[in-house]
């Protein structure tokens, strides 16, 4: 900061300005490309519920006065509708307000287990179709955001859910090397190719199977769940086998162990 070109700077100045300048011009141009494909593809996702919303109203507007069974019919969708665009618009205000280094975070210090055990009941409880264990690891206490933490298992399991068939397998655990809490999330479900591995974690990225598949979802899950582990210096992972199953983990630093 104290520095300052001279005026009559000499070539080789002239040419480090230059190349300065160059380079925060790169960054400036890459930010404002990666931010119009973020609204472009963002109106994109919309695009669709705002059209089927707009579908039942025509069809409520031309038999549901007449036809309950139409009315009532047109009324759960357009609830369903609403809900998934609220639920569509939450993850792309997350995306659009965070970063790994602006998430805010509301960092205690806690065993790792409390949130296995946590994800685990809840699963357990909204989720009878799939065959779901946890087991938890020797404890160690972390310094994190407990929410954040157990909202990124959580996008984990949701996914777990989605492309695993009925009577499935979901695992949910923990264990830990010298360094690292690590959080496994297991199943064996429907799997991800391997040149789609890459780009699970990349915005709005959806495998071919599960665009087909129309399982719901809008590619921004695990987005999220990376913003959050880099957000605590962590490292977020997966391994999968196509049509054998999917490994996603989390490794959070811990401060220190429990025995
Ligand atoms: P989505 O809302 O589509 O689940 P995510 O960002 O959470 O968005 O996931 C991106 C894509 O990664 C999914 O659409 C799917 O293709 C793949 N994926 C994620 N988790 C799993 C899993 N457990 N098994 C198989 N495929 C998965």
């Amino acid at each position: 900061i104290n520095t300052r070109l001279n005026v009559k700077a000499s070539q080789y100045e002239l040419k480090e300005l230059a190349e300065t300048f160059n380079h925060m011009m790169d960054r400036i141009e890459s930010d404002y490309i990666k931010q119009q494909q973020f609204v472009s593809d963002a109106s994109h996702e919309l695009r669709t519920p705002i059209a089927v919303l707009k579908g039942y109203a025509d069809m409520l507007d031309r038999w549901g006065k007449d036809d309950k069974e139409v009315l009532q019919e047109s009324l759960d969708a357009i609830k369903n509708e609403a809900n998934n665009m609220q639920d569509l618009v939450e993850k792309l205000l997350f995306i659009a307000r965070n970063d790994k280094k602006t998430l805010k975070l509301n960092k205690e210090e806690f065993n790792i287990n409390e949130v296995i055990e946590e994800v685990y009941r809840e699963t357990k409880m909204i989720d009878t179709s799939h065959d779901i264990t946890s087991s938890v690891c020797q404890g160690v206490i972390i310094y994190a955001d407990k929410n954040r933490i157990k909202q990124a298992i959580r996008i984990f399991v949701e996914n777990a859910r989605k492309f695993t068939p009925e009577q499935g397998k979901i695992d949910i655990s923990c264990t830990r090397d010298d360094e690292y809490a690590i959080i496994t999330v297991k199943d064996n479900g429907m799997g991800i190719k391997s040149k789609d591995l890459k780009k699970v974690f990349d915005r709005f990225y959806r495998a071919e199977e599960s665009r087909v598949k129309e399982s719901g979802g809008h590619g921004l899950g695990l987005s999220i769940a990376k913003i959050i582990v880099l957000g605590h210096r962590g490292k977020i992972k997966v391994k999968s086998n196509y049509t054998e199953g999917s490994r996603f983990s989390i490794l959070l630093p811990y401060i220190k162990s429990v025995d």
